[in-house]
């Protein structure tokens, strides 16, 4: 049974030992919080089994300057899974050494079409980045995962979703996947008004661009200045990715300065400056 979970690499073969002690299914606990006075939003987690799949380049887009759209496809994806718009696969990559892996978002699939879309921001070149400079139609990827969702319950119709370049596949992804009784503030931080994206969306959606030199990556001040203004309803689930400092400088706003609830904000670190393969999870 071990060998079979530890598909990939080390790190993933521990985490789903841990999972495996957990329940097939559970949920966060229902705790009241004075600050908001509402029940924590349920959020169920739910496995997927790990499998990697060999995939082919089908398409490839610069949506922005900065931001490359890779479609992905193969019979590989007939029964491929994502329920949750933050989700991520493991994407493999190989080096001279090895195999380098980072973690990407699925931003869009569709399993009769066979198709997985990925969306790419473009910097200094790490190994995955470097591999989609250089993608062409017919080259081939192969990723594993998702090999789990956190969902967070239909009921939460409010949403406010802060990120950088990193973030904004998986904001988009929220923003399109809403519905017309969700109401969506999103606040993205990008390079320049030439990086700002468009989505199709039935949520009523508030959508703030941040603008910030791509240097500036790992200072908060351009999506904190938008986020003062912004006012944060009861009942609004609250989530944040980016480079880790930033994601964490906007957590510490939100909690210390608004008092919001920490069981209402999801905070990641998506990468860390400086640092190749890195994340962090605030809990
Ligand atoms: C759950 C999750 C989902 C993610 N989804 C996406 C996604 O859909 N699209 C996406 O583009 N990224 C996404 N990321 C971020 C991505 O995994 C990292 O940016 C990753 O480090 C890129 O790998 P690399 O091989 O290009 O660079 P690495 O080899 O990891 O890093 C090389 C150098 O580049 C720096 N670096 C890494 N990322 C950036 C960046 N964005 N801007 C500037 N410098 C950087 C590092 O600090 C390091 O110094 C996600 C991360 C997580 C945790």
């Amino acid at each position: 049974m071990i060998e079979r979970l530890c598909g990939f690499d080390l790190r993933d073969c521990v985490l789903r030992i841990e999972l495996k002690s957990e329940p097939m299914k559970d949920t966060m606990d229902n705790t009241q919080h004075p600050a908001h006075n509402l029940p924590a939003p349920q959020i169920e987690r739910v496995r997927h089994e790990l499998r990697r799949r060999s995939l082919t380049v089908a398409d490839v887009t610069d949506i922005t300057p900065g931001m490359r759209r890779v479609v992905l496809t193969g019979d590989d994806l007939a029964d491929f899974v994502s329920l949750a718009p933050d989700d991520h696969v493991k994407i493999f990559v190989s080096i001279p050494e090895g195999e380098e892996r980072r973690d990407y978002t699925p931003r869009r699939y569709d399993n009769d079409a066979r198709t997985l879309t990925i969306d790419f921001a473009l910097h200094e070149a790490g190994p995955v980045t470097q591999w989609a400079l250089d993608a062409t139609p017919g080259a081939t990827l192969a990723i594993g995962g998702p090999r789990g969702s956190a969902v967070v319950s239909t009921s939460v119709k409010r949403w406010l979703l802060i990120g950088d370049e990193t973030a904004l596949p998986a904001m988009g992804r929220r923003i399109e996947e809403s519905d017309a009784a969700t109401v969506i503030t999103a606040i993205a931080a990008v390079a320049d008004p030439s990086e700002r994206q468009t989505f199709d969306t039935k949520a009523e959606l508030n959508l703030h661009w941040a603008e910030r030199p791509l240097a500036d990556a790992t200072d908060a001040t351009s999506l904190l200045e938008v986020l003062r203004d912004v006012q944060i309803q009861p009942g609004t689930f609250v989530w944040v990715a980016a480079e880790a400092s930033v994601a964490r400088a906007v957590r510490e706003y939100l909690v210390t300065e608004r008092g919001y609830p920490l069981p209402w904000i999801k905070a990641s670190g998506y990468w860390v400056k400086g640092k190749a393969d890195t994340t962090e999870k605030f809990e």
